[in-house]
Formats: structure tokens, C-alpha cells, sequence
């Protein structure tokens, strides 16, 4: 299939989160919990103004799964999904939280700390990922759709089958090296703290599916 270029000020996004210090890494989680939880609200806002729609709020989760056999950390969400459209609009250029030219100015300033005081979007996953696919389905749609992007060469996009409205995250996270590991972002223990630390003020259930084989 044909890979599609990210947009230059994507490339150097994506660049800073590749080469973005270990110690910061974990805040990736916040953003894809934040993410998750934004897709949710969406629906429940909609909900508002479409009569069509009723938003019972315990059928509105974000579920993590981690499978250490193939290194992989899922984050499911039953929010509003993205249409091929939107998956190529908002995860093939630049992520629409801040300007990059204000996160480059303040990278310059402080050094590293960036990443941990603000929110540096979807391309964080890439801190801890070495494939980032996400599958989706919008609301209303028949149609759903897998993108999916190794990094700075690139993203690919095709029709995929999904029952669910909704966005699955699927991380293949990085093999530890000497100096850094990856392995923590596949145990549950780590993945709560994380969450503790971070997304406790989410108003959504935050479910968590293990497997132990
Ligand atoms: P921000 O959340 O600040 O807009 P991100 O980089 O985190 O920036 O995300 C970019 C966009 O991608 C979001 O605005 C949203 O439109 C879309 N998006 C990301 N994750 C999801 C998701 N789980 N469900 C629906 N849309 C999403
Ligand atoms: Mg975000």
C-alpha cells in the first residue's frame, strides 16, 4: 500500500517525541486516556442537541489490554469515532493541542521538561510505540478504517472491520534496549500508577483487560 508523508511540522513533532527523554515517556498514556475521554464527551454533547441519541453513561468506557507475547497495549474507547477523513485530518498533521512553534520555543527555553507539563497530543504514542495503528469507527458510519504509521516515514490507511463505534489504539511498544526499557508499559501495576498519576480526573470508567499468558 502507498504511504502518505506526514506534514513537515508533523515530521518534527514526531521527531521530538522519538528523541524525547525516557523519564518522560509514561505521559503518553494521559494523552491517549485524555483523548479517549474527549471522543466520549463528544458523543455525550451530541447527545445533547440530537434527539435520535441518548447517552447512558454506563455504556461509556476506555478499556486498556496489554499482551506481553506480542508487545502490544491496546486502548479502546466507545467514543465517537473518526471517519477516514478525520484520521487523515487529525493524526496526519500536526496535532491541533498548542502550536508546535510554541513547544519548540519553551523546548529551547527549559531544556527537556516540556513533555511533562503540557499536553503534546497523539504523537506522543511514539515515546514508547514503534507501530501506532488505530482502527475506528465514527458514529453513524457503516464504513471503519485502520491507520497506520511506524513513525516519521509515514502513515498508511485502509477500510478495516469493526463492530463497535468507537477508537482502538493498538501500541506495539518499543524492545528495551541497554540503557532504556519498555517492558513496564505492558504490566498492569505500572499502567495504574501511570493512571493514577495522571488521568484520575477522568470521568469514564478506565477498564483493564490482562492477559497473563
Ligand atoms: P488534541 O487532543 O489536543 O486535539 P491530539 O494530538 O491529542 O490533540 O489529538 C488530535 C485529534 O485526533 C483530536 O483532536 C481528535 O480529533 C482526534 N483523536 C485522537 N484520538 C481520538 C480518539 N480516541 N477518538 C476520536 N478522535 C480522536
Ligand atoms: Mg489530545
Amino acid at each position: 500500500m502507498a504511504k502518505k508523508e506526514f506534514q513537515a511540522e508533523s515530521k518534527q513533532l514526531l521527531d521530538m517525541m522519538i528523541n524525547s527523554i525516557y523519564s518522560q515517556r509514561e505521559v503518553f498514556l494521559r494523552e491517549l486516556i485524555s483523548n479517549a475521554s474527549d471522543a466520549i464527551d463528544k458523543i455525550y454533547y451530541k447527545a445533547l442537541t440530537d434527539d435520535s441519541l441518548s447517552f447512558d453513561q454506563s455504556n461509556y468506557y476506555i478499556k486498556l489490554a496489554t499482551d506481553k507475547e506480542s508487545r502490544t497495549l491496546k486502548v479502546t474507547d466507545t467514543g465517537i469515532g473518526m471517519s477516514k477523513e478525520e484520521l487523515e485530518d487529525n493524526l496526519g498533521t500536526i496535532a491541533r493541542s498548542g502550536s508546535l512553534a510554541f513547544k519548540k520555543e519553551n523546548e529551547k527555553k527549559d531544556g527537556h521538561d516540556i513533555i511533562g507539563q503540557f499536553g503534546v497530543g497523539f504523537y506522543s504514542a511514539f515515546m514508547v510505540a514503534d507501530v501506532v495503528t488505530v482502527i475506528s469507527k465514527e458514529i453513524g458510519s457503516e464504513e471503519a478504517y485502520k491507520w497506520e504509521s511506524s513513525g516519521a516515514d509515514g502513515y498508511t490507511i485502509e477500510p478495516y472491520p469493526k463492530d463497535e463505534v468507537g477508537t482502538e489504539i493498538i501500541l506495539k511498544v518499543k524492545e528495551n534496549t541497554e540503557d532504556e526499557k519498555y517492558d513496564s508499559f505492558l504490566e498492569e501495576q505500572e499502567l495504574k500508577e501511570i493512571i493514577k498519576k495522571y488521568s484520575d480526573f477522568i470521568r469514564y470508567p478506565i477498564k483493564m483487560d490482562v492477559s497473563v499468558t
